[in-house]
């Protein structure tokens, strides 16, 4: 179903919207990844970059995949978020992060890639407590 997903960096600096349904959406525990979010992961939706609308002022970093194709992350140049990604393996799609959008309903990943590299603190034990918002908490003095 054509569906318009929109999305914005932390500042509303960078904005984008994507006509869907993107070709997959895949979470991907590669190094690069992971330091590019800070985290264990990314997720993210690649669309036929024809589809993709970009507006704002964005940075880009580039570098080398391990198969040899050039990878271009896309941040906003205030707030760092990021806001895109691009391979030359695939040049006529972006990716899109789902953290970004706006409302990413009817999208759930469907490949893990990397999977290899996931690292052990990127899933949950089964004596994690769980707050629906900030809990009233403070380091101890
Ligand atoms: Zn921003
Ligand atoms: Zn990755």
């Amino acid at each position: 179903m054509i569906r318009i997903y929109s999305g914005k960096c932390l500042c509303s600096g960078v904005r984008f919207t994507a006509v869907g349904p993107p070709v997959v959406v895949a979470q991907c525990h590669c190094e690069e990844c992971r330091r590019l979010s800070g985290t264990g992961h990314s997720i993210g939706a690649m669309f036929r970059k024809d589809g993709v609308v970009l507006n704002g002022t964005i940075s880009e970093f580039t570098y080398q995949s391990g198969k040899g194709s050039t990878v271009t992350k896309g941040f906003c140049a205030t707030c760092g978020s990021p806001v895109f990604g691009r391979n030359t393996q695939s040049p006529d799609h972006l990716t899109l992060p789902l953290g970004a959008m706006d409302n990413a309903d009817g999208l759930q990943v469907e490949v893990v890639i990397f999977d290899r590299d996931k690292t052990h603190w990127d899933q949950l034990g089964e004596n994690v407590a769980f707050f629906a918002t900030q809990p009233d908490w403070r380091p101890p003095e």
